[in-house]
């Protein structure tokens, strides 16, 4: 099967000129604040998904990911696919096991690679793919973020030792878990750098914003960010939905639900990404904790993103969001591409906080779309945590929690299910603690991760000083 040449991506607002995958690879947004999108999507007839089926990780990821960057030297995407899905980064020639639960009850194993959560599968292609355009350009990117936790040790695992590349991570200073900050101090890698403010989380995020709101300092250091809007992190976990796809089906075209723990919708618009691809997805179940944003959504059909006060921290605090990012791709889609009527829904966000399609005929392919929500709550993720290690002898994280909560609310007689499990509960060992009495296991090779030396900067909450010091870093 050859690849469909000439693939460009255009702005859900309708306003950036088409690109390539590579051309909008190193972007976060586009330039008129909407987010990339691939002007059609490549679609596989039940013949093609037939012969998907059997295909190792890295075999599958390449069918995949090749139709959405037919410009990418063929030889070099396969060999980057190979070392990035391999057992020495994931684990298992697997990457991303099944593991059945009981017949139909799933869960899918996305939390082995380096980090310990589901945001390595794509971070860890993407370090790859950033490195190879940077090296073709002769360019440098300065990453910078601001992390409570998963989303910044991922990005260090992916980018450390990449040429071309320096992150800038802050995070805020004795506010995470001792593993989680672990995970990221004691990397000594020159091309990390950690910066710990101390505040909360919301202050490393605005210091962020200021410092990329500074067009001439973002110009001049060249920032860039490695957010979960990226397209190509989108794609390369439309995998693992293909591959989980074909684990739990019984039979050939036999339709698979999915639960997924859901904030930025990042994870589980990658599950509806490969339902438009033509994978025989029944429903895509969001699981939200109590910053209920998407859930809100599902049931009412109202939008409405939270104020920075307004959002609760939760004891799975990797989905503690006030808006969905990758959301805005989801009713682009519905609304067949009209970047017009999007950008009005957009406007109306930017001038109200909130819109409401209840009343249009959006609402109804809203409720064709396969998508249902729920919410789960503090004591929900205690009782499922329980639960799941007394029926099932195995013990989850509380964001995977959330998912199985929710997903078992949602469940069909004779559907499979499958829960996506987003990071392992050595990561959030207090609630493991307040639901079990015990500690979770530790995964082989990170006893000890708490004393090695760490590599860490501190300061208190001002943009001139962390400018100052990416400054003296970039050149
Ligand atoms: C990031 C994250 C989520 C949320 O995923 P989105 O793509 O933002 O919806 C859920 N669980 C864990 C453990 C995460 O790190």
């Amino acid at each position: 099967m050859s690849a469909v040449s000439g693939l460009n991506y255009v702005s859900t607002r309708g306003g950036a000129p088409a690109t390539s995958f590579t051309g909008i690879l190193l972007e976060g947004l586009a330039p008129d604040g909407g987010l990339f999108v691939p002007e059609r999507l490549p679609r596989f007839d039940a013949a093609e998904l037939q012969s998907l089926s059997t295909l190792s990780y890295p075999d599958l990821a390449w069918r995949i990911l090749s139709r959405f960057a037919p410009e990418w030297d063929a030889q070099e995407l396969r060999r980057m696919l190979g070392d990035t899905y391999s057992r020495a980064v994931f684990g298992s020639d697997e990457v991303a096991p099944l593991r059945t639960l009981e017949p139909g009850l799933h869960l899918l194993g996305l939390s082995n690679g380096p980090t310990l959560a589901f945001k390595d599968v794509a971070m860890q292609l993407l370090g790859r793919l950033f490195e190879s355009v940077l090296q073709r350009r002769g360019a440098e990117l300065n990453v910078l973020g601001a992390t409570s936790g998963d989303t910044g040790s991922s990005a260090e695992h992916a980018m450390r030792g990449r040429r071309g590349v320096r992150v800038f991570m802050l995070s805020p200073w004795q506010r995470m878990s001792p593993f989680q900050a672990a995970q990221m101090y004691s990397l000594q890698d020159a091309n990390i750098f950690n910066i710990a403010i101390r505040g909360v989380f919301d202050q490393c995020q605005d210091i962020v914003k200021a410092v990329s709101g500074d067009l001439a300092f973002k110009a001049r250091h060249r920032i860039g960010t490695v957010n979960s809007i990226n397209w190509a992190r989108v794609a390369a976990q439309a995998v693992y939905y293909f591959k989980a796809y074909f684990a739990a089906a019984r039979r050939e075209g036999e339709p698979v639900s999915f639960a997924v723990p859901s904030g930025n919708f990042g994870n589980i618009y990658a599950g509806y990404l490969a339902q438009r691809m033509g994978l025989p997805v029944r429903r895509l179940i969001v699981a939200t904790n109590e910053n209920n944003v998407l859930e809100e959504f599902f049931r009412s059909g109202r939008y409405r993103v939270r104020a920075t006060a307004e959002v609760r921290h939760t004891s799975s605090p990797s989905m503690d969001i006030a808006k969905s990012s990758n959301f805005e791709r989801y009713l682009y889609d519905l609304l067949d591409g009209d970047a017009r009527s999007l950008s009005r829904l957009w406007a109306r966000l930017e001038s109200d906080g909130v819109f409401d399609v209840s009343d249009t005929p959006l609402w109804a392919r809203v409720r064709a779309s396969g998508f249902v929500a729920g919410t789960s709550t503090h004591a929900d993720r205690l009782a499922t945590i329980r639960e799941v290690q007394r029926t099932y002898g195995t013990i989850v994280d509380p964001h995977t929690a959330d998912g199985i909560k929710v997903g078992l609310q949602y469940r069909e007689r004779d559907v499979p299910l499958v829960c996506l499990e987003t990071a392992l509960p050595v990561k959030f060992a207090d609630i493991i603690r307040e639901a079990l009495g015990r500690d979770p296991a530790r995964p082989p090779g990170f006893e000890g991760l708490e004393s090695l030396p760490q590599r860490v900067t501190v300061f208190d909450p001002a943009v001139a000083a962390v400018k100052e010091f990416i400054a003296q870093h970039t050149t």
